[in-house]
């Protein structure tokens, strides 16, 4: 079942009306569905069952613990981007040898850190970055497990600011010069040569782009096993979601919605890709994030005011782009509906955000029933690349993060105490207090 959907017009997520989460917790307020986030998983692990393989859930899709662990006990392993991702890992449950490390710019403490970890391999970015690694390693006299990641230069035909598979990104290294680059790093003593790996872009709706670049890959990844004895080939993560009506009574998953059907599916991806991939004889890593979460979480807001001006009607939310910062950053459409569904015509819509910036609104013109001073309404999709890109702008605390199970809610993070926004900062010892002058005593 589509575990957020209305009973008798209250939005529920699993067996929880979110309304009476919102009362408890407040808002702004994240709420995970666990059961969601489990199908994600497991549906995606049960396609790509015909080859060896393991799922690296992409932490910086959402790095909440609770979260984490749920991943772990399910059997995932993790792809992680920094050595606080890695730590946060081991911190809650997840198995640092499941552990894979991309990024163009892992620091000399990261790399250590993760080489006395043990990760499965770091996807090494650039030849000074593969010599960085081989320095550590010996250092610590122990073999650094590597991949390459290899940009195949095919364009994702994505948002500009998540595709990373051509050339004009910073991503991977150039198709033609790999070859040349595993040569090299065949000849240092403490580099282990265990896989190649890509990743062309994020919120990819349909299954060509991947067809395009695993099948101009795969041919490579063959001829470097066999030189090499590579043992997996990961073709990274970005399979997109449906945010368009994304919340659809009766439909057991968002990829069975009507707005999904032009979309890939588990399904799809798996029957393209998998006849490419098995002649291969590699294991098949792949590292979804927002496939896993983004459809798994809301941000639940109330309507501090409503304000006409002209023609247009305004909602002001307690959320902001501090909160959730995809429709400022990427233009992302996010459904909105309210917790409690009422009767009434539709009026174009702006939900806005308390923030000081005009980018700081979640809809324009969306034709939504009339929403009143403390309604509450939930942006939907938001649990992949929400709460983990929240600032302090506006010196606005991170909102809460709950989970729910069935009937049982949990915070897996509270709300931000508003004076540890400050409690590292220091007043230098010159600053002394001047008082008020008398004039405004
Ligand atoms: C961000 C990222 C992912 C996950 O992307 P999604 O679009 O959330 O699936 C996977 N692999 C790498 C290397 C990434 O940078």
């Amino acid at each position: 079942m589509h575990e957020f959907r209305y009973i008798n017009n209250k939005l529920y997520c699993e067996n929880v009306s979110v309304e009476s989460l919102a009362k408890q917790h407040g808002t702004p307020l994240y709420v995970y569905s666990q059961s969601t986030i489990a199908n994600h998983f497991l549906t995606l692990d049960k396609v790509l069952e015909p080859l060896p393989h393991m799922v690296c859930y992409a932490v910086k899709a959402n790095s909440n613990a609770g979260i984490i662990r749920i991943l772990a006990n399910l059997g995932s392993g993790f792809d992680i981007v920094s050595e606080g991702e890695l730590r946060r890992v081991i911190a809650a449950g997840g198995d640092s040898r499941t552990c894979v490390f991309a990024g163009v710019g892992k620091s000399e403490s990261e790399i250590d850190f993760a080489l006395q970890s043990g990760i499965y391999a770091f996807n090494v970015e650039s030849e000074p970055e593969l010599v960085r690694i081989n320095k550590l390693a010996a250092a610590r006299k122990v073999q650094a497990p590597i991949a390459f990641r290899v940009n195949p230069n095919v364009d994702a035909s994505t948002h500009a600011k998540i595709t990373t598979g051509t050339y004009a990104n910073k991503f991977g290294i150039p198709f033609e010069d790999i070859e040349g680059l595993y040569a090299r790093a065949k000849k240092l003593k403490n580099i282990k040569l265990r896989g190649l790996q890509m990743h062309i872009g994020s919120q990819l709706t349909e299954v060509k782009p991947f067809q395009q670049a695993v099948a101009k890959v795969a041919p490579l990844a063959k001829k470097l096993a066999a030189l090499y004895g590579l043992e997996f080939f990961s073709i990274g993560g970005g399979m997109g979601i449906v945010y368009q009506q994304a919340l659809e009574s009766g439909a057991a998953s968002w990829w069975e919605t009507p707005a999904a059907a032009k979309v890939l599916t588990p399904a799809s991806y798996a029957s393209t890709l998998l006849p490419i991939l098995k002649p291969l004889g590699l294991r098949l890593l792949i590292e979804p994030g927002r496939f896993i979460v983004g459809n798994a979480g809301i941000l639940v807001t109330r309507v501090e005011y409503v304000k006409q001006v002209g023609e247009k009607n305004f909602a002001i939310v307690d959320a902001a782009m501090n909160d959730l910062i995809r429709p400022a950053l990427y233009d992302a459409y996010h459904q909105i509906v309210p917790t409690t569904r009422k009767s009434g015509p539709e009026i174009a819509t702006d939900v806005v955000g308390p923030v000081c910036e005009s980018g700081d609104c979640f809809c324009k013109s969306r034709p939504l029933t009339k929403v009143q001073e403390g309604d509450c309404l939930a942006i939907m999709s938001a649990g992949a690349y929400g709460f983990c890109m929240a600032s302090n702008y506006n010196s606005r605390p991170f909102p809460a993060e709950l989970l729910v199970n069935d009937k049982l809610t949990s915070l897996t993070r509270f709300r931000q105490y508003l004076p540890r926004l400050w409690e590292s900062e220091k007043m230098p010892r010159w600053l002394k207090f001047v008082r008020l002058p008398d004039a405004f005593s």
